[in-house]
């Protein structure tokens, strides 16, 4: 998994092409699912899954990945967010739901031990299938944590600058260019 940092920048780096200068800051007056804070949130949805884990058997790697990481989630969310928009913005909000929420699940089908390497793979049709599906090689390094999730650690110093580079620095230079 990327952390949540990185999961954030890159659900940011997602939007901010299509919003306004300021967008960022709250100085536009947009609809709540064009937000930051919702393009935070969804692209942070399907790691609950940690806390869920965290909360059933004490530690939250047990049941991460096994069933929030898939196209059902994001539809699900499409249709909520879509179902949560005004009825002009309904099928471009729900596009965006989807979108956000299958860019996570996308993201960590790309995660694997060793950058360059084969991919862990994340179950994207479950329920109707267990099998997992990762791209062809891992770009992003997959974090190491412990039963409380303490990612911020030396053995993932070098992951986590990696991420905040990959996504960070793209998504700064949009917020750049757009001034
Ligand atoms: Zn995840």
């Amino acid at each position: 998994m990327p952390s949540p940092l990185g999961h954030s920048l890159a659900s940011l780096l997602l939007r901010a092409p299509f919003e306004p200068k300021g967008w960022l800051l709250g100085r536009t007056s947009s609809a709540w699912w064009r937000s930051p804070f919702t393009a935070v949130a969804l692209g942070n949805l399907p790691d609950l899954d940690l806390i869920g884990s965290w909360l059933v058997s004490g530690h939250m790697a047990t049941y991460h990945h096994d069933f929030t990481h898939n196209i059902g989630l994001a539809l699900a969310a499409g249709l909520m967010v879509a179902l949560g928009a005004s009825s002009e913005d309904r099928l471009l909000a729900g596009l965006w739901g989807f979108a956000l929420v299958a860019l996570h699940s996308l993201l960590d089908a790309g995660v694997g031990p060793l950058l360059g390497g084969a991919t862990l793979g994340v179950p994207a049709l479950w329920p109707l299938t267990n099998q997992t599906y990762g791209l062809p090689w891992a770009f992003i390094q997959m974090l190491h944590f412990g039963p409380n999730a303490e990612i911020v650690s030396w053995a993932n110093a070098s992951a986590l600058l990696h991420e905040t580079v990959l996504f960070g620095a793209p998504f700064a230079l949009v917020l750049w260019l757009k001034k």
